[in-house]
């Protein structure tokens, strides 16, 4: 039986940075990750030669000095990795297909707010008063803004106002709602059920910067593989962790794999599903309400995705992500079924380095609703009838594409993905592109749990996204190395 001080459970961006961070202060760190490599949410696939993203596609606050770069330096991924910036001028670029309008919003709140007055002249109040608002949610946490002095209060404030209530008390502006809204697709929870302190955190984070990495989710993958190797954190891929075990004192022993070794430790940070840490640990530990409470829990949005390259760029999609919003309402797109022909459709694209063709990734977000049927079949082996249905959706959603998406002319589609794909690979509740929603009709778990020395960290606990992902890692750390220090560290790296 091994032994280390620390056993990380899942392989992805949060389960990583825990892992660096245990490590760099010269504990033994193990991390056992279900896939046969890690990261599996952001690493990718290829199909003809093309690699193509998957988990992450551009990131708020990786700008020189802000947020995402402090974290990144702190861990030493900085100079493993080569950041392209977004175009200032409309990193996003929201289509309302209804009026024909089209929004490009800039880099910074100045520039965001500036350019949202000139086009809502009448509105200034209200555009400002937004501004305001995530900014200050923002900057109210140590952890996304290091000027400030460390305090918890700072960050786990008790916020229940969504971003509906907010909105409907600044302005009657349907399209300027929408315009504040759009970003909750990049955690997939309408505006009636958003956080405003979450959505300040994800829309916050990128009207600072928007950048992409060079190589995409796979460069970030490797990035963080190196680290682990150059620190020696010892790697467990295709083991699954299934029981946490318990010493006969009822104490944290170990975390036994799906191959029946159990690493041992007393410190545990599961980044998996919550909703598995209930099976996982042992009857008596938790109470019956936070059991059923962890398995209750829902997860954000999904969606169908589809997968194109392209031989010339695509200009519409260079430097930037392109939203066509059809008119409706939020909560119908995103709880809705993803088929319809009048879903919003997100756009995004990067340059695939080897073949030096452009590669585009279209969302159609939506519910696992429609593929119920086949919720028993595991990615890799699905029945003809779902083969065929999954064929049939592609061919309607290509041809959607081309009726409201013409700059997508010269793309070829080579591969789509369901929801259910979606819930095989990146191990979400019902296909969540997310992970667990953050929501006012939700309370996700804290990092803290009832059994000493098992903590929990990942997109579920703080917010979703790289930076949520990442955020959580030093919440859960800091319970165990202390946050003055690491707040500190990463002032310096500010
Ligand atoms: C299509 C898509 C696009 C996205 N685009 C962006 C974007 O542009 N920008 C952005 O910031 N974010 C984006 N995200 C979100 C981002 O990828 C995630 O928030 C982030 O990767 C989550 O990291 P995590 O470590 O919390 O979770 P995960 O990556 O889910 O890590 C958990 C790990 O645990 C493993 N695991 C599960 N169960 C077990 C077990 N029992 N034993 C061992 N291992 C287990 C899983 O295989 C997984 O590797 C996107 C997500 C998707 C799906």
């Amino acid at each position: 039986m091994a032994a280390f001080d620390h056993v990380i459970v899942g392989a992805g961006i949060s389960g990583m940075t825990a892992a660096i961070l245990l490590a760099e202060q010269g504990r033994s760190v193990a991390v056992a990750e279900s896939f046969r490599k890690p990261a599996p949410t952001i690493r990718g696939f290829r199909r003809k030669g093309v690699h193509f993203d998957t988990g992450v596609h551009y990131v708020g606050g990786l700008g020189r000095g802000q947020v995402l770069d402090a974290y990144f330096a702190h861990l030493g991924l900085d100079r493993l990795l080569t950041t392209v910036p977004y175009k200032a001028d409309g990193f996003d670029v929201i289509a309302f297909e209804e009026s024909g309008r089209e929004f490009r919003m800039p880099n910074g709140y100045q520039a965001c707010r500036d350019y949202l007055c000139a086009e809502f002249p009448e509105e200034t109040k209200a555009v400002d008063t937004y501004f305001r608002e995530i900014r200050r949610n923002f900057d109210a946490s140590p952890f996304l803004n290091f000027e400030r002095a460390f305090s918890m209060d700072g960050f786990l404030h008790d916020d229940t106002i969504t971003l509906q209530n907010f909105l409907d008390s600044i302005t009657d502006n349907a399209t300027l709602k929408t315009l504040f809204s759009y970003q909750c697709l990049l955690y997939g929870v309408p505006p009636h059920n958003a956080l405003l302190s979450t959505h300040s955190l994800v829309a916050g984070s990128y009207c600072r910067s928007a950048h992409t990495i060079r190589g995409g989710g796979h460069a970030l993958a490797k990035a963080y593989e190196k680290r682990l190797a150059e620190l020696g954190v010892g790697l467990f891929c295709n083991c699954e962790a299934g029981d946490i075990v318990l010493s006969p004192e009822k104490r944290l022993r170990g975390v036994q794999l799906s191959t029946g070794e159990v690493l041992e430790t007393g410190s545990c940070i599961w980044t998996a599903q919550p909703s598995a840490l209930a099976d996982a640990v042992p009857e008596g530990v938790f109470r019956p309400s936070y059991r059923l409470r962890l398995r209750e829990l829902r997860g954000s949005a999904s969606g169908t995705m589809l997968f194109g390259v392209s031989d010339s760029p695509v200009p519409e999609l260079d430097g930037r992500c392109r939203y066509i919003w059809p008119g409706g309402d939020f909560e119908s797109k995103l709880e809705g079924d993803p088929l319809p022909d009048d879903n919003l459709i997100y756009l995004s694209s990067c340059l695939d380095q080897k073949s030096g063709k452009t590669v585009i990734t279209v969302i159609f977000p939506g519910t696992i609703a429609s593929f119920a049927r086949w919720e028993q079949s595991a990615y890799g082996d699905r029945p003809e009838s779902y083969k065929n249905f999954k064929r049939q959706l592609a061919e309607k959603l290509v041809a959607t594409l081309r009726r409201r998406c013409p700059e997508l002319s010269g793309v070829d589609f080579l591969e789509c993905a369901t929801p259910l794909t979606v819930r095989d690979y990146c191990s979400t509740p019902q296909g969540a592109l997310y992970g667990l929603r953050h929501s006012n009709d939700q309370y996700n778990p804290a990092p803290v749990t009832k059994l000493d020395g098992l903590y929990l960290a990942g997109q579920g606990i703080v917010a979703p996204g790289v930076l949520g992902a990442v955020v959580s890692a030093y919440l859960a750390c800091g319970i165990i190395l202390g946050h003055e220090s690491l707040h500190q560290e990463l002032r310096q790296c500010a």
